[in-house]
């Protein structure tokens, strides 16, 4: 079976890790891509698992070396997508999930047309304001920071190849299942 890469963005609270989870759980072919980082892990965050965690000197040879199909700085630290494991888990027929932001998404999907771009859109942008108010992560003012972000986020994933409402949890993975077969 051919592998497939799968790009999955969408404004922070939309449900992107918990749509994830129940579709890896559901099929066994859907793999997350884990990506490196800069910054120091937070408590409870495991290296290989949650990212790879490195130091700058390493994160900048790999840059250099070109293994990231994409990396960024956010708030002073650098993330990046490695591109060996991904390739790995096309070449074992794997679905190979991305969970980047919008710009990172359409940088890679310039350098790799096949990608499958995918949008996850709340409903309303009340219910993404009540499920990241639910979430509890987040101070209030966070909360609004991310609710402006989400405005211009939600306006670029107009462009993605496909828009998967989170209304409803397993229907909203029935439809990704339904994108990649
Ligand atoms: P993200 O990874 O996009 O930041 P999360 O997966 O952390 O979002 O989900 C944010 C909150 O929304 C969580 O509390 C989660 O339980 C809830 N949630 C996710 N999907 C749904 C859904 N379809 N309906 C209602 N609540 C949801």
């Amino acid at each position: 079976m051919v592998g497939k890469v799968v790009v999955v963005s969408g404004p922070s609270g939309v449900g992107k890790d918990t749509v994830l989870d129940r579709w890896r759980d559901l099929n066994p072919r859907v793999e997350r891509v884990v990506a490196c980082t800069t910054r120091a892990p937070r408590p409870g965050e495991r290296a290989g698992v949650d990212y790879h965690f490195m130091d700058r000197e390493a994160f900048f040879a790999q840059a250099n070396a070109g293994a990231f199909l994409e990396h960024k700085e956010v708030h002073g630290e650098w993330y990046a997508t490695p591109l060996e494991p991904m390739e790995a888990m096309v070449a074992r027929g794997q679905i190979a999930i991305l969970k980047i932001d919008v710009q990172g998404a359409f940088a890679a999907k310039e350098l790799r047309p096949d990608l499958i771009l995918i949008f996850l859109m709340p409903p309303t942008l009340n219910d993404l304001r009540v499920r990241l108010e639910r979430r509890g992560t987040d101070s209030a003012e966070k909360i609004e920071l991310r609710m402006k972000n989400a405005e211009e986020e939600m306006r670029l994933g107009e462009n993605y190849d496909f828009i998967v409402v989170n209304d409803d949890l397993e229907r909203a993975v029935t439809e990704l299942e339904a994108i990649v077969s």
